[in-house]
């Protein structure tokens, strides 16, 4: 392994980024284009928006749009609208993955010439059938590692590309709960940072991502908990700091279960056949958490008023240790 060498220009909006992460706190909501925001979702960007405000801080909308097969025309839209109906009003231009697609690809290429990836050509197949039957996430192997390294093509296929991880553990601050940590080697291991379809992995964008545009805070889902392992990997081996992270426990129904498919994906639309407006619906995805009493009806600006960003950690806690209803 070398140096990790990377060109000015890389340097340079490194370097921006981090001013921009001294001058105050700087929030971001991270979507995906598939499809219109779900509950989950619009509960978890009212929450990202409220932190970012009560710090008098920024937020900023980012759409993760790399896996262009997976975008749905009319998404990018809709996620705007859906937030401006809420009142959650972002700060600055909106963010699109897409228009960083060479930053991306340089940084691949300074990891690669300094030896912190390899080129791996295991099928999904293969990993499913070496992989415990229900486990949690399966750890790579490790197969590819040692292999000589041929990045080209072989048998009509490309390799993806997989992070050399160094062994030993990844910290990260958790806003809401217990400080991150995960083991390297038996809990995160080599994540694919560049798919064999040569579409960019979406922990080395975003890891990247919060660096260049400076945030300093990531308020997003207990199910990206894990993510933020191979992240923070990548952030280290730039030498750079990551955020503090705020993962927010998913949405469960009044008896503590986890909602059914239909109802984890109503969005907006659902809420407005029943004839909710603005402040109906920023209640009920207060009332979730029990930040405001059921049936409340309150604009943003007016939650953002209502309580203390104290309550929000303990509510969120008390969610956690299932005693909290919701709607
Ligand atoms: N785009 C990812 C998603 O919608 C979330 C990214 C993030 O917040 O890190 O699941």
């Amino acid at each position: 392994m070398s140096a990790l060498l990377l060109p000015s220009h890389l340097e340079a909006v490194l370097a921006s980024g981090q001013r921009l992460r001294e001058a105050g706190y700087r929030g971001r909501f991270a979507p995906s284009p598939t499809g219109p925001l779900h509950r989950g979702n619009l509960r978890t960007a009212l929450l990202s928006w409220l932190e970012a405000r009560w710090q008098g801080g920024e937020w900023l909308l980012r759409l993760d749009d790399l896996d262009v097969p997976r975008n749905r025309a009319g998404a990018e839209a809709a996620i705007q609208a859906d937030l401006l109906w809420l009142g959650l009003n972002w700060d600055g231009q909106l963010l699109r993955q897409s228009d960083s697609r060479g930053l991306y690809a340089t940084l691949l290429s300074a990891l690669r010439r300094a030896g912190h990836l390899y080129p791996c050509r295991c099928s999904r197949r293969l990993l499913a059938d070496i992989s415990a039957p229900h486990g949690a996430q399966a750890v790579y192997p490790g197969l590819c590692r040692q292999q000589q390294p041929q990045w080209g093509w072989q048998q009509g296929r490309l390799p993806s590309w997989r992070l050399r991880l160094p062994p030993g553990p990844i910290h990260w601050q958790e806003h809401f709960g217990e400080p991150g940590r995960l083991d390297g080697q038996t809990a995160v291991g080599d994540v694919v940072l560049r798919r064999a379809d040569g579409v960019v992995a979406y922990h080395l964008a975003t890891a990247l991502d919060e660096l260049i545009h400076g945030i300093t805070d990531v308020v997003r889902g207990d199910d990206l908990w894990s993510s933020t392992g191979p992240q923070v990997a990548v952030m280290a081996l730039l030498r750079l700091p990551p955020p503090r992270y705020g993962h927010l426990p998913l949405w469960r129904s009044a008896s503590g279960q986890r909602l059914s498919k239909r109802e984890g994906a109503e969005g907006l639309a659902a809420y407005r056949e029943r004839g909710m407006d603005a402040a109906a619906v920023v209640g009920e995805l207060a009332a979730s958490l029990a930040l405001v009493p059921a049936g409340s009806r309150l604009s943003a600006g007016e939650l953002l008023a209502a309580i203390k960003p104290g309550n929000l950690a303990a509510a969120i806690q008390t969610a956690r240790m299932g005693i909290n209803s919701g709607p």
